[in-house]
């Protein structure tokens, strides 16, 4: 595995091999490495010749209360991991090399952008995403990119701009990995403590008691976001979650949603002791 520092050897290691007729997988990450990752990595190395992975804490995608100072870091740590996944090249810039002096474009993606976590964060934080990943895209040009289904509104937020600009990537959308118990995988799962550790994963067992009430019908009818919702709420209170949202929307155009007539994602946010935490399920769309 290649460790890189630059856009231009990137794109010379880049078309070398596709001069050899090589398909180039890339899988964008904020490195502090963990299953998750891995998962997307081991998705790319299945499927293509080439595999790059980026590394880089984008600053943009963070507002200035936030964790951009604190956020883990361990390079060489992250560099055995992705070697042992068979990654060929991580691509780990420095912030002057990804926005050198006089960068200036923005690119915003209106209404799916301003919910959830767009609503939470900021709006700054999908511009910095959207803006990040298709400068990504520009200097790997992969034939498919991962992300992972853990950040719902994020694939949707990067479909729609290779979508609305025309890029010619594949995105594959990948499983949420969890701990045993449940919690879903995260970099910033190490800001918990023991005591947070162990309320965390109510999130996971509030989606969990969501999606049984979905299955069975409970409520006022198969899909009744209320009953569904209500199910979620009681194991977040239970636990003395501070939840910073609890939503039901389409899985498609992030639209809130009343009752499951087709696919729904039911998502949640929460500050967990010094983390704030996310995650979702997606529910099966009622076909009556
Ligand atoms: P990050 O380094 O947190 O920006 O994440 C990089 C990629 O890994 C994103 O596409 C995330 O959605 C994905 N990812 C993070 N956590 C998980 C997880 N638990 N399961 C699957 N994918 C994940």
């Amino acid at each position: 595995m290649r460790i890189l520092r630059t856009i231009a050897e990137v794109r010379t290691a880049v078309r070398d091999a596709r001069a050899d007729g090589g398909t180039v997988g890339l899988v964008p990450t904020m490195g502090a490495f963990h299953e998750g990752h891995l998962s997307l990595m081991r998705a790319a190395r299945a499927q293509n010749d080439l595999v790059v992975v980026s590394l880089f804490v984008n600053p943009t995608q963070f507002a200035a209360n936030e964790d951009l100072s604190t956020y883990p870091r361990d390079e060489a740590r992250d560099a055995a991991l992705a070697e042992a996944e068979g990654v060929d090249i991580l691509f780990a810039p420095e912030p002057a090399e990804i926005y050198p002096d006089g960068f200036a474009t923005n690119i915003h993606v209106a209404g799916i952008t301003e919910v959830l976590d767009g609503a939470s964060r900021g709006p700054h934080h999908f511009d910095g995403v959207a803006t990040v990943v298709t400068k990504l895209f520009g200097i790997v040009q992969p034939d498919v990119a991962y992300f992972g289904q853990k950040d719902a509104q994020q694939v949707l937020v990067v479909r729609r701009v290779v979508r609305d600009l025309n890029l010619d990537v594949r995105i594959e959308a990948c499983p949420i990995v969890r701990e045993p118990d449940g919690l879903a995988m995260s970099s910033r799962n190490v800001y918990l403590d023991a005591d947070a550790r162990d309320r965390a994963t109510a999130l996971n067992r509030a989606l969990d008691a969501a999606d049984a009430v979905h299955r069975s019908g409970d409520g006022d009818g198969i899909g009744d976001g209320g009953a569904i919702l209500s199910a979620a709420q009681a194991v977040l209170v239970e636990a003395g979650i501070d939840v910073e949202y609890l939503e039901l929307r389409d899985a498609e155009t992030l639209q809130p949603v009343t009752r499951i007539d087709r696919d729904a994602l039911l998502l949640v946010a929460a500050r967990v002791g010094a983390a704030r935490l996310i995650d979702n399920h997606l529910l099966r769309g009622f076909t009556p």
